[in-house]
């Protein structure tokens, strides 16, 4: 007999506020429905409740696309669904990529034994319109082009439209990445012209991880059709998922029921708001909270006017330990914020302002915790006149 090596006491986990890169924190409405007595995944009242999520999901993607689901699996897995369902061995693939999530598309379409084109753009910065036509120009019969509209890494909103045009005019299907939007800003997928789009649960959806929503128009889903290979990844075929989710509830694999549960309240939650005051909100508050960090002393990261709603990047002052002060935040406030990945590991900070957690209370608490760090570390920061300028934005917005 293996014994257990300690008593396992019964969870408590301490409540954080979670301004991180995500998850983010969770409306009590969405834990009471994720702890509502399981159903069988084929009882006629859960595929009612699949019908319900699939319905709220494409009014959150604003699309009409029937392939519309939630992928079992975290945001990664929406990413390796598009793309190695898009792609198969000898197709060419055009990936944008100014931060990791860019780089991890190009990752997974490598394995689809696709070749792949990648547009080196700069971090902290967008890829501009430019740099997919040369790309194009490079790989004219490219059938997937593929970029991240909110890089969470560094903190950019990608503009859409232009780039969307280029890879149509090419002929080839647009795959984006919403992880960090949906929920939190703009995303238009009809009128955009997405082919194939992907997200995540924990962002500004605020359900806790462990859903890719997922959509895919007519003509991708062609493309998955005509595929002279079959998708190598079983669990995430969606030739055989979609047959799951659609009319017939042919048996794939079983739908994490909590987990879909919780999706159904998260994205009522988002219909009750409505999409243009949530967008409306994230977009003042992240405002508020970078004209609060301004006046503090810090230095936005991310490039003037493509800055995100849902996540604000701000480089680290000369002189401040990053690993010290968000310690400070986490013991003497219960706050995370997130240090930089890759290239800007230890130089940017990242402060997510994700769904319910985007809200004047927390900017206001962020602030004030943030000067408390900073002022730790021997670097002057004024919380007064942080939360001055916090506050003459929500003036000057009538808030
Ligand atoms: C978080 C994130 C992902 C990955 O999601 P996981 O849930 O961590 O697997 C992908 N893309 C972007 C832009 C993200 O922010």
């Amino acid at each position: 007999m293996l014994e257990l090596k300690k008593n396992y006491s019964e969870l408590a986990p301490t409540e954080r506020v979670l301004l991180g890169a995500g998850p983010s924190g969770v409306d009590p409405r969405v834990l009471r429905a994720m702890s509502t007595p399981l159903l069988g995944h084929l009882d006629p009242e859960f595929i009612g409740i699949m019908n319900d999520t699939r319905d709220l999901l494409r009014y959150v993607f604003q699309t009409e696309n029937l392939l519309t689901l939630p992928m079992s699996g975290t945001g990664s897995s929406g990413m390796d669904t598009v793309l190695s369902n898009l792609l198969e061995p000898g197709d060419k693939a055009i990936v944008a990529v100014c931060g990791v999530f860019g780089e991890r598309m190009v990752d997974i379409a490598g394995r689809t034994g696709a070749e792949v084109k990648v547009i080196n753009g700069e971090w902290g910065r967008i890829i501009e319109t430019e740099q997919v036509e040369a790309a194009f120009n490079e790989m004219p019969d490219a059938k997937v082009f593929a970029f991240v509209h909110a890089e969470t890494s560094t903190g950019i909103l990608q503009p859409v439209e232009d780039i969307v045009r280029i890879a149509h005019e090419h002929g080839a299907l647009v795959a984006m990445d919403c992880v960090t939007s949906l929920g939190g800003a703009p995303v238009l997928l009809d009128e955009w012209g997405i082919d194939a789009a992907y997200s995540g649960t924990q962002k500004c959806i605020s359900c806790p991880p462990g859903l890719s929503p997922i959509s895919m128009n007519a003509k991708a889903q062609e493309a998955l059709h005509n595929r002279k290979t079959k998708v190598p990844s079983w669990y995430l075929d969606l030739t055989m998922i979609e047959r799951y989710w659609g009319q017939e509830r042919f048996y794939h694999h079983t739908a994490p029921i909590s987990m879909v549960y919780a999706l159904r309240e998260a994205l009522r939650i988002i219909a009750e708001e409505g999409l243009e005051a949530r967008w409306a909100r994230h977009e003042l508050n992240a405002e508020a909270f970078a004209a609060g960090c301004e006046a503090m002393g810090l230095k936005p990261f991310a490039q003037e006017g493509y800055r995100l709603p849902s996540l604000v990047t701000l480089w680290i002052p000369e002189g401040v330990q990053d690993a010290a002060v968000r310690q400070h935040l986490l013991k003497e406030f219960n706050l995370e914020i997130s240090g930089g990945l890759g290239p800007v590991k230890g130089q940017i900070w990242r402060v997510g302002l994700m769904g319910s957690n985007s809200t004047r209370k927390n900017i206001m608490f962020a602030l004030t915790a943030l000067c408390s760090a900073l002022n730790a570390q021997g670097f002057k920061a004024s919380a007064s006149a942080a939360l001055e300028a916090a506050t003459a934005v929500y003036d000057a917005a009538g808030k």
